[in-house]
């Protein structure tokens, strides 16, 4: 298995030039003003390359430490390096050291004990498509250099919107994540409804809602004073009521309502603010409705997960992450929206004419991305997804996610089922939190160390090595957060982490454990 420990030992098998160590040649002389290397090089290092990428997403993680917590003198070292004037002695032990450095310097959002934030647990197909896009190093955002990329990618979001039940039609583009995708959503709706000096325009939605969407409005010059983060109600959803008296209220005031902006999945606890209801409201009031679905949409896939999205299809804008709950690599986002004429309106150009120059005439149904967005010269990040799907599959993918929900499921019946620890929230779209108790005999601590020993059981969990957990707040108090969405993830594995966390708990708050709670 282990490609790490042959560092600098292999591939010395020709050595012509520059052969102190592994014998690579690196192209030779001082100064390598092609910036190629001999094609046996390539292949050597394109082989090691390949050996550690697969080594880690195909080996499950045997003994990888999900968290690295001695990687600080490594960070430091590497963050004073000098610019390297020569060319390295041997590059394959240098490609063999940066492997070292992604396995023991990073956490590992892939390895199965990361439960914490939405993992990102890839897929090899996406890492190949990756490296086919960069590869070839298509700017894929239009057609006089990207026409099969866009097609493909046009291909990609239609997939994506047909996985997700959304009306025929609706069409969008891959950006670098949900931040990107909430943003560009927000700007079509702005220019759509209030034109861009939005003079006057109030954005609503729920105070359980991502801190990229308040950004967004920011960004588009909608500031804190005319932006409605409305206090959530007891099962963490958007308040009906309190958003029309509010949208009421600012109405009378001469303000000019024209945004909500729905959950499908909290990114703190999964919960889904009412879609239909909220749908039936935007659409008397003349309102956008965005959802960001960025880390729940793909619950949609299943049929157990359509039930409590139902509304989704009825969203003028939806953001979904592939680079979480559809395994692809970090920096695969995409907004889909019902009318994509108003992605046009929002970022088109007037092409200049070096890039109009030439071009062929559209044929029907063709995009030029770049007049969707902000990018011109774009990652061809669709073909990550297009490739996986191909590989794979459509049902596969909604296995994949189906085996999120059940195991969040799995779960929170076993926490449920313990004595010393209580489900808080949950399951919802495969994320779960809970609570420890004190035992019966011991006395309550207090809510503020309570909250404190959350966080610092977390820590431990963390440095150690054990798992990737963090806490969030539910209603005023700290819980215990599992995000279940990985398909490494096995119930064993899963139900050892909550012993894990209890023990851990017991410890830290000097109580013995009830008899048998602990193992
Ligand atoms: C993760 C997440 C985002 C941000 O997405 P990035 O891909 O990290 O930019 C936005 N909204 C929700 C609900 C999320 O879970």
């Amino acid at each position: 298995m282990d490609t790490i420990s042959e560092c600098g030992r292999g591939g010395a098998q020709d050595g012509r030039r520059d052969s102190r160590r592994s014998g690579l040649p690196t192209g030779g002389g001082p100064a390598n003003t092609s910036l190629t290397l001999p094609a046996e090089s390539v292949t050597a290092l394109g082989r090691r390359v390949w050996d550690i990428v697969s080594g880690h997403l195909g080996g499950g993680h045997p003994g990888l430490p999900v968290a690295s917590p001695g990687s600080a003198a490594d960070a430091a070292r590497l963050r004073v390096e000098p610019l390297p004037e020569a060319p390295v002695d041997d590059p394959l032990a240098l490609v063999d050291e940066v492997g070292r450095l992604l396995r023991e310097g990073n956490a590992h959002p892939d390895h199965p004990d990361f439960l914490a934030f939405v993992p990102a647990p890839g897929t090899v197909t996406g890492v190949l498509g990756s490296a086919l896009a960069a590869g070839f190093a298509v700017p894929t955002g239009w057609r006089f250099t990207g026409r099969v990329s866009s097609a493909i990618e046009s291909a990609t979001v239609r997939w994506l919107a047909e996985l997700l039940g959304l009306a025929p039609g609706t069409s969008g583009l891959f950006v670098s994540g949900g931040s990107a995708a909430n943003l560009t959503a927000l700007t079509a709706a702005r220019d759509a409804l209030v034109g861009t000096e939005a003079r006057g325009a109030t954005a609503y939605f729920s105070d359980q809602t991502h801190v990229s969407v308040p950004r967004a409005l920011h960004v588009l010059g909608i500031g804190e004073e005319r932006v409605r983060a409305l206090p959530a109600d007891v099962h963490r959803r958007i308040p009906l009521d309190g958003l029309a008296r509010q949208v009421a209220q600012d109405r009378r005031d001469g303000l000019r309502p024209f945004l909500v902006v729905a959950n499908a999945g909290t990114t703190a606890t999964g919960d889904i603010d009412p879609l239909p209801e909220l749908a039936a409201f935007c659409r008397d009031e003349g309102l956008w409705l965005h959802v960001d679905g960025a880390f729940g949409a793909p619950a949609a896939l299943t049929e157990r997960g359509r039930g409590p999205l139902e509304g989704l299809d009825q969203a003028d804008s939806v953001s979904v992450d592939p680079h979480k709950w559809l395994f692809q690599p970090a920096g695969t986002g995409c907004v889909l929206l019902r009318d994509p004429a108003r992605l046009t309106r929002a970022f088109g150009i007037g092409l200049p004419g070096y890039l109009d120059a030439g071009a062929t005439g559209h044929d029907e149904g063709e995009v030029d991305y770049l007049q969707w967005g902000v990018e011109q010269t774009r990652e061809f990040r669709a073909l990550r997804l297009w490739l996986s799907l191909k590989v794979f599959g459509a049902d596969a993918f909604r296995a994949a996610v189906e085996r999120g929900l059940t195991m969040a499921e799995d779960i929170a019946a076993y926490i449920g089922s313990r004595p010393g620890l209580e489900v808080v929230t949950g399951p919802s779209l495969a994320v779960v939190t809970f609570r420890a108790l004190p035992p019966a005999a011991a006395p309550d601590p207090s809510p503020e160390d309570a909250d404190r020993t959350v966080d610092e059981v977390c820590r431990d969990l963390r440095e150690e090595g054990r798992a990737m957990v963090v806490g969030v707040t539910v209603a005023g108090r700290r819980a215990f957060r599992l995000c279940v969405i990985n398909p490494r993830v096995q119930r064993d594995g899963l139900r050892a982490v909550v012993d894990r966390v209890a023990e851990l708990w017991t410890a830290r708050t000097g109580c013995p454990d009830r008899p048998g709670a602990a193992r």
